[in-house]
């Protein structure tokens, strides 16, 4: 099979220029100013950018979560993320107490097999670090699965002690994995939770309200001083709050390899959100809890100054219906987490490229090139370059879309972003050279997509 596509305007995180890109098979093979041969199916690109497809690293399709399910399974998620423009996701094995890493991670890789239209790997979320545990880590980093999360939150339930994190950390240095944060004091968030319904504080509001951004800073900072010890690097998920951003900025302007990603829900939406009448609040209750309005300023310079390193979407999402109405008077019992697969290329074009705040090739590098070096895909997915999976978007920038349930593919009963209209939208969207969307249209079939196994840490 051979595709052609003409006449764009090719943008990896570098280069921004006119050519044609060939893709025979499932790779890129030739990129030229002007490419004339025999294709099975030519794309005209005429006044769209051609770009590497996009790369999610924080997803949570068809996660177990507080005696519910996240709505989106491994076919309705990849779908979704596929009319985004994005083409690969790394999502989150969880080891129980008790269990292996290797029953965890078959255990998700039943949830994907024959349902994924796009690639998928695995981070492993560590809950029970035993000393076989450790020992396992180093297969699994040879097998493919380079990233172990742990939490510094929900006591009793993920959150591991300073004593562990610190071995898991060493324990890198010698396998050339890497360990990434939820970096919030979960001790200090328990108490205000607890506290919270004797003092009649039980909206969805109290969800961020006992959620200090303090909390994150404090356990951020103390992820970096633990890695430092260690001598390793660490990657701090899904950071939200001007002041973690400055304990990642500070470690970063001491030479320390700390990186961070944020999401769009914290570059677009703010606290505000949270005193929408009713249980309307319960539809932005995910952890960290968005922040106030000026944050965001903050967030997109650390994008701009490459203290913030990618932009994930923690794509988690509950239905208002039968789930998030779990929490009807108890917001601790709001299933944390919110919609976000779909809208991340277009929200980040729209409101980060368009706007000035980011350069096209940021956008992509952000989206795209960075994630995959960070996580050891690259130079497979990440860039167009000739031997490169052909995970191509073409992107209509001048295309309008307006966001909601209506418009959008998740399989959730509403959008943190109802009604907002954005400019850029992908057209037509190849996971390793097989069409997915096709003007707009999902053309893919489900299965189609493979586990991708990862390269040990480059960074
Ligand atoms: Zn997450």
């Amino acid at each position: 099979m051979r595709i052609l596509i003409k006449h764009g305007t090719i943008v990896t995180a570098v280069d921004q220029y006119r050519g044609d890109v060939l893709v025979e098979d499932d790779r890129i093979t030739l990129i030229g100013e002007r490419i004339d041969v025999e294709a099975d199916r030519v794309v005209d690109a005429t006044g769209k950018y051609v770009l590497p497809g996009g790369i999610d690293v924080h997803t949570h399709l068809d996660m177990p979560f507080g005696g519910t399910q996240s709505a989106d399974d491994f076919e309705t998620g990849t779908i979704a993320a596929a009319y985004g423009g994005t083409t690969s996701i790394i999502d989150f094995a969880i080891q129980y107490k008790g269990e292996t890493l290797h029953h965890a991670w078959e255990t998700w890789m039943r949830k994907a097999d024959g349902k994924a239209v796009i690639d998928y790997g695995f981070h492993m979320i560590v809950t029970d670090l035993s000393d076989a545990v450790e020992d396992e880590m180093d297969a699994l980093v040879d097998q493919g699965i380079t990233l172990f999360k742990l939490f510094m939150a929900y006591p009793g339930v993920f959150m591991q002690d300073d004593a562990t994190i610190f071995r898991a950390l060493l324990r890198t240095g010698k396998n050339g994995g890497t360990i990434c944060m939820h970096a919030e004091n979960g001790g200090v968030i328990d108490v205000l939770v607890k506290r919270a319904p004797a003092e009649g504080k039980t909206a969805p509001k109290y969800h961020a309200l006992t959620r200090p951004a303090r909390a994150e800073a404090e356990a951020t900072h103390r992820a970096i001083a633990l890695a430092e010890m260690a001598d390793v690097p660490i990657y701090i998920v899904h950071l939200s709050a001007a002041e973690a951003l400055e304990m990642v900025t500070e470690a970063r302007d001491r030479g320390l390899p700390a990186y961070a990603e944020t999401c769009p829900q914290y570059l677009f939406l703010s606290y505000d959100h949270y005193e929408e009448p009713g249980f309307e609040g319960a539809k932005y209750v995910m952890s960290p809890p968005l922040r106030p309005k000026e944050t965001q300023d903050r967030l997109w310079r650390g994008l701009a100054f490459n203290d913030l390193q990618a932009i994930s979407t923690d794509h988690c999402p509950f239905c208002m219906k039968e789930q998030k109405e779990l929490g009807h008077g108890d917001f601790s019992k709001i299933p944390n987490g919110a919609p976000g697969i779909e809208t991340r290329m277009s929200l980040v074009y729209d409101g980060g490229v368009r706007t000035g705040r980011i350069s096209l090739n940021r956008f992509v590098e952000l989206t795209a090139t960075s994630p995959a070096k960070i996580f050891g895909l690259f130079p497979r997915k990440g860039t167009i370059a000739p031997g490169s999976d052909a995970d191509i978007v073409v992107f209509d920038p001048e295309k309008r879309l307006t966001l909601g349930v209506a418009t959008l593919h998740m399989r959730v009963d509403y959008s943190p972003y109802e009604g907002r209209e954005v400019v850029g939208v992908a057209d037509t969207v190849l996971s390793r050279g097989r069409f997915v969307i096709d003007g707009g249209r999902f053309v893919g079939r489900a299965g189609t997509g493979s586990f991708i196994k990862r390269s040990p840490r480059s960074i």
